[in-house]
């Protein structure tokens, strides 16, 4: 599959928002967008950014915040179309439930990026089989855990160190003694602190 390699913080850049790709990285005065401030390209001068441009910044936000190309976007978008209720918020829960998502909010990982490293090297469990397709979505009740032989890594032994600081959703729960987390809930738009405008989304693919 193919996937973006350049440089994550030119994605913030070009948003012209802190979009966190870089995991801890971008708590520190080491930001590229701290740093430089300014947007790339025409974004920062004057000129009125038309209607159009603005659907496509929402949508390109959060295509960059969860990693996605736009072939896998825009199949996430039509699935969030066919379900009930309102597209927008459909497709905002749709990206949270990403198998590689949630193991970056469980804290198993300090960016999504890292996440689905995570999980496309086999290394986290759902609901106890060995699940490496970070697009899986997960449902309800489901468990995350980590494979038997991935507990004796270097890597796990640390974040088992540093899980004690972190905090999840309120639609997750995290066992810290054991790094097993749970789907209490499918998440709502209320639970999801987005960066971006699912309905101005929705405007962008209407046209
Ligand atoms: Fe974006 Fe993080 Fe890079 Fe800052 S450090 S520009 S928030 S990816």
């Amino acid at each position: 599959m193919a996937r973006y390699t350049a440089s994550v913080c030119r994605l913030c850049r070009r948003s012209g928002e802190k979009l966190a790709l870089k995991g801890s990285r971008c708590l520190t005065p080491k930001c590229a967008l701290d740093r430089r401030g300014k947007p790339q390209g025409r974004q920062g001068s004057r000129r009125r950014i038309s209607d159009r441009a603005v659907q496509l910044r929402e949508k390109q936000k959060a295509r960059y915040t969860y990693g996605l190309l736009e072939r896998q976007f825009r199949r996430l978008f039509t699935q969030a179309e066919k379900q009930t209720g309102i597209t927008g918020e459909n497709l905002l829960v749709l990206l949270e439930r990403r198998l590689d998502n949630v193991v970056y909010r469980l804290g198993f990982a300090d960016s999504r990026s890292q996440a689905r490293q995570l999980v496309q090297h086999g290394h986290i469990m759902l609901n106890g089989h060995k699940t490496d397709i970070p697009s899986c979505l997960v449902k309800e009740g489901d468990t995350i855990t980590w494979k038997e032989i991935s507990t004796k890594t270097e890597y796990y032994k640390q974040l088992a160190q540093n899980i004690e600081s972190k905090s999840v959703l309120s639609w997750l729960s995290l066992d810290k003694q054991n790094l097993v987390g749970q789907v209490l809930s499918l998440p709502t738009p209320d639970d999801i602190d987005a960066k971006f405008d699912g309905k101005t989304i929705v405007e962008y693919y209407s046209r």
